[in-house]
């Protein structure tokens, strides 16, 4: 029987139009979920250069009759959907019937399909919706689609396509969006005759664990403890982190009624849930999945956006925290959670407070003034931390004076900045954490930590754009471990991550060996420092190589400024302010954070 029928203008009209297929990614994710909807069991995805040339699904699943695979290819057909208010009560991935339509407007498209019923199989071919090829074939049971040389009537959209390993990227980001969500479904993901993944069938977290698992670390079998909480508007289920397996390098996921979701909102749920318990720059990963019924949610946005709006937002963020610190408390002997600050949602988020230390040892006799002649190999001109600064304060500046870092600092302006002598004003410092400085218009309030943060941030800058570095050579290598993911990025950075000093070398498919890192963090692990660049490239999408650059040197500068406690020698609380007052702006660091305050004169005078 065939099943397949055209929706009614009214209603195809409801549905929000737009460009469904924007990149490679956009169309596997479409081929894919078509796959699951079909009730494959085994989907197997083979890509060539990142998509360009070829997108292929192979799937065990129902397969369409002669009939249907001809209808599939036209807009607005749909087995899926029959009237407007099927939309408010959606279990399928796709409804649109915009998909094939889309992709067979813009590429080659070849599909073969039967179904277990059928004896033979129908082959068609359109090439940018021209039909070149129908007719039957002998193929196995299920549908396999092949699209080649997407956008090759497009030459606009081929253009827009980034690089090969950005795009390969985003295939894979969306493909984890999937598998994560249906894990007793076998997948593979072939690209240019390389397996990326082979994922078998079996439990959620076990598909985590193929996924993300690092067996080196083994941090997926022990780090997570279950959430588990059923209420009659929402059922919540999932694995959050553990606070002591927390690392800088989060994993965080939230799924909707088996569609990954971006949700800023239900984040801070979770981030509230774990206040108190992570130092400030760690982050807790988690995988979390909703089941709501579908009316109570709006699936209806745009095909290729990930944000999904629900009709009782605070009510959701509540349980969620709730589910969250029952599973931490449950599993976890310390910190107490008090369980009283659940009726507010408006918890401030504290970094302070019982906070285990982060990985990386802190040498607390080093001076990051001066760097350690004795074992420093110095790979070029800059033989001391010192002579590297009139390069920052000088010529160099023009590069990227006055840009502020688009990606990463927030468009508001910074507090007023008094003119002030950094040479000459009297200086103190208070409570292992500030500076003070005596301006003309009052007192001067440095955050140090984070003026040597952007002091350091433009060193780094500087060094990247002129390829200057010095670098350190560690007695023992370390080993990086990667996801596949991740080694796509790694290698798309790897060379700003030597020209700013790392030596790093692809040893395995799937490590790096670290042989030197930059002079400034000779005392610190690379690894924690390398995941955390790797992981905010990711996060804040810094696709172009200013965005990348601008995150590896504010993590670097991160890592290397002097750390708070310390109490500093007059000569290095000068040459913080002195180098700090030199750039072009030091309100606020790359990303946001407010680095000095004025009390006024006037403040001051009316407290007597
Ligand atoms: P939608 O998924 O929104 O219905 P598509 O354009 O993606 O629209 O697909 C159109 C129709 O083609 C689907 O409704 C389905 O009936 C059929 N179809 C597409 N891919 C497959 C597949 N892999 N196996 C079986 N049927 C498929
Ligand atoms: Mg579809």
């Amino acid at each position: 029987m065939d099943i397949i029928h055209l929706l009614p203008d009214s209603v195809a009209n409801q549905i929000a139009a737009g460009e469904v297929i924007q990149r490679p990614a956009s169309c596997l994710k479409e081929l894919v979920e078509n796959s699951l909807d079909a009730g494959a069991k085994r989907i197997q995805v083979i890509v060539r250069d990142a998509g360009r040339t070829l997108l292929q699904v192979i799937d065990d699943g129902k397969g369409m009759s002669e009939m249907d695979a001809r209808m599939a290819f036209e807009r607005h057909a749909t087995s899926k959907i029959s009237q407007a208010q099927d939309l408010f009560s959606l279990r399928t991935m796709g409804f649109r019937g915009e998909a094939l339509a889309s992709i067979c407007a813009v590429a080659q498209v070849e599909l073969q399909t039967r179904r277990p019923e059928d004896e033979v199989g129908t082959l068609i071919e359109i090439h940018g919706s021209e039909l070149v090829r129908s007719e039957m074939c002998s193929c196995p049971v299920g549908t396999n689609i092949k699209v080649s040389n997407l956008f090759f009537n497009v030459p606009v959209r081929r253009k827009f396509l980034k690089t090969d390993q950005t795009e390969l990227r985003n295939l894979l980001t969306e493909f984890y969006h999937i598998v994560l969500v249906y894990p007793k479904v076998s997948f593979t993901f072939v690209h240019n005759d390389e397996i990326l993944l082979e994922l078998p069938p079996g439990t959620e977290k076990q598909r985590i664990e193929a996924v993300f698992g690092n067996p080196k670390r083994n941090v997926y079998t022990s780090g997570f403890v279950d959430v588990n909480t059923d209420t009659e508007l929402v059922s919540i289920r999932g694995f959050v982190i553990k606070p002591e397996s927390a690392t800088r390098k989060a994993e965080q996921y939230f799924f909707v009624n088996g569609r990954y979701m971006r949700h800023p909102y239900f984040l801070k749920a979770v981030q509230t849930a774990y206040s108190g318990m992570l130092s400030s720059d760690y982050q807790p990963s988690f995988f979390i999945y909703f089941d709501i019924n579908p009316e109570a949610i709006d699936v209806n946005i745009h095909p290729t956006k990930t944000e999904i709006k629900f009709a009782d937002e605070q009510t959701i963020f509540q349980i969620l925290m709730a589910s969250v610190r029952e599973a931490l408390g449950k599993f976890t002997l310390a910190p107490q959670i008090d369980f009283d600050t659940n009726g507010s949602i408006d918890i401030p988020i504290s970094h302070d407070g019982p906070v285990r230390p982060p990985q990386v040892t802190v040498d607390p006799t080093y001076n990051p003034f001066h760097t350690r002649s004795s074992h420093t190999m110095q790979q070029t001109a800059a033989p001391q931390w010192e002579t590297l600064y009139p390069s920052v304060s000088g010529r160099s500046n023009e590069i990227y004076q006055d840009r502020l870092p688009s990606s990463i600092i927030p468009a508001e302006t910074g507090p007023h900045i008094p003119v002030f002598d950094a040479e000459t004003c009297p200086l103190w410092q208070y409570g292992g954490k500030y500076i003070l400085a005596a301006t003309p218009e009052g007192l001067l309030l440095i955050n140090r930590h984070r003026a040597h943060v952007v002091v350091l941030y433009h060193q780094f800058m500087t060094m990247l754009s002129q390829d200057q570095c010095a670098m350190q050579q560690l007695l023992f290598p370390e080993v990086l471990s990667l996801q596949p993911d991740e080694m796509v990025l790694m290698s798309q950075l790897l060379p700003d991550l030597k020209a700013i000093g790392f030596e790093v070398e692809q040893l395995t498919p799937d490590s790096y060996s670290i042989q030197g890192v930059p002079a400034q963090l000779a005392n610190q692990s690379p690894i924690p420092v390398l995941q955390y660049i790797l992981s905010q490239v990711r996060e804040r999408e810094a696709n172009t190589q200013s965005e990348w650059r601008e995150q590896i040197a504010l993590t670097l500068a991160e890592n290397a400024a002097v750390p708070y406690g310390r109490d500093l020698t007059a000569e290095e609380m000068r040459e913080i302010v002195q180098r700090m007052a030199q750039l072009p702006q030091f309100a606020r660091t790359p990303d946001g954070k407010t680095i000095v305050s004025l009390m006024t004169d006037d403040e001051i005078n009316k407290r007597f």
